[in-house]
This record gives C-alpha cells, structure tokens and sequence, in this order.
C-alpha cells in the first residue's frame, strides 16, 4: 500500500518535472493552515514530505503566511510557531502584507512551489491554473494532488501542437525532397534527350580537314573529266571505224 502510495507521488511529480520546469530540491510553500493540521496529527512535516516525495525538498513560507497566523492569535499559537521556523521567501508585500492565500496565489506565478495547504478555497482556485501542485494532510498522511483537470488540458493541448508542428516540419521536409528529385530527374531526361555526340554539321572543320577535302574533290572532279574524256575518245574511234 505504502509503495502504490509512493509510485503514485513519483509520477505526479514527474509529471509537473517534464510538464512545468520542476526541479529538486522541491520548494514547498506551506501555510499555517498545513501546520495546524499537522501538530494535531502529530505529523512532523519535514520528515514526512521527505519520506513521502522520496527527493530533497525545501520547506518556505511567506511573511503574508505568518503575519495572518499571528494575527489569528491564540488558536493557531501553535502552528505560528511551526510556520516561523521554514525559510522566508520574499513575496513583494514586505510592508503592505495580503491575505495569506492571495499572497501565495502570487507566489505560485512566478516560482515554482508544491503548495502544502488545507485551505480548501485556496485549493479550489490554485486547481485552476495549469501547472500548480497541491500537497495536503489527510489525517496524518501527506497526499501529492494528482495533476488537475487543468494541468492535463494544457499539457495535452502543447504536446498536441508540438505534434502537428513536428508534422508540418516533417511534410515540409519531405516536399523539399521532393522537389530536389525532381530537380535531378528534369536534368537527366534532359541530358539524355540532348546530342551524346557533338553535330556534325555543326563542328567547326579542322585546319586539316578543310585543307584535305578540296583536294581530294578537285582529284575526284579531274578523275571524272578524264574518264569522259576517254570514253568521248572511244565513241570517236568507233565512228571513225564503222564510217
Ligand atoms: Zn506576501
């Protein structure tokens, strides 16, 4: 039971780790609403969360968080003083201090904090928002919120949108080959189409070859005057013969 509890801690918090930027140690903003509930199930806090995240942590509060636990007096002397003893983070009220659960509604805009809080109207509001963790004291167990409904949608919406832009990018790729191939393809058909070998009639004559061809026209030409000379000869003699 306690390992199914655990397994399930982990992969919340992985989830926010992959999803919203959270890192160990893991800052753990806690009211005095958390610590009341906590002196009386005499949870001791730091060494629970620790036990429970199975990861190194930091416990903080506000100077909103302990001015609104002091102010409440008596009822909450005891929580105060558990409050007091975690580090203070500086929230931007120093001097005009908010409500404790505005002040940690504006802590959680900037920084990353697991808000370890039994304010249920706090709760309510932080579920909201994308990206917020809430950690509460059921009795005496600390229990890591599952990601909200609102955490999901986000999530589910970027890794949506990084898909189809991966697959925009990959259709883009694939054009551009594409369009390189038939790039290569128009140029072989268009080599192939053209003359292998230069045209002959449109080579220039070599210096040898103009020299040589008159001649051997001229040899060709004088050949066949000579031989209808001949023949005119014969043609003549045969006459003189039969006349
Ligand atoms: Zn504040």
């Amino acid at each position: 039971m306690k390992i199914a509890r655990f397994k399930k801690a982990h992969k919340t918090l992985n989830f926010f780790a992959t999803n919203f930027e959270y890192r160990e140690p893991y800052q753990i903003l806690v009211d005095a609403t958390f610590c009341q509930i906590a002196l009386q199930n005499k949870v001791i806090i730091e060494e629970q969360i620790k036990k429970y995240f199975q990861s190194t942590i930091k416990l903080v509060t506000t100077q909103c968080v302990i001015l609104e636990a002091e102010s409440l007096g008596s009822p909450l002397a005891g929580a105060t003083m558990i409050v007091k003893k975690f580090h203070v983070h500086k929230c931007g009220h120093e001097g005009a201090p908010v409500p404790a659960s505005q002040c940690i509604k504006s802590m959680t805009k900037c920084g990353r904090y697991v808000v370890a809080s039994q304010d249920r109207s706090l709760q309510n509001s932080l579920r909201k928002v994308p990206g917020r963790i809430l950690l509460y004291l059921h009795k005496a167990t600390p229990v890591l919120e599952e990601p909200s409904e609102a955490s999901k949608k986000y999530v589910s919406k970027k890794s949506h949108k990084s898909l189809t832009s991966g697959l925009e990018k990959h259709v883009e790729h694939l054009k551009q080959i594409q369009t390189l191939q038939n790039e290569k393809l128009y140029n072989k058909i268009k080599q192939r189409k053209g003359p292998k070998n230069p045209n002959p009639l449109s080579c220039k004559k070599s210096a040898k070859q103009k020299a040589r061809k008159p001649n051997s026209d001229i040899s060709k030409e004088s050949k066949l005057r000579e031989t209808s000379k001949q023949h005119m000869q014969k043609q003549k003699r045969k006459r003189i013969k039969t006349s």
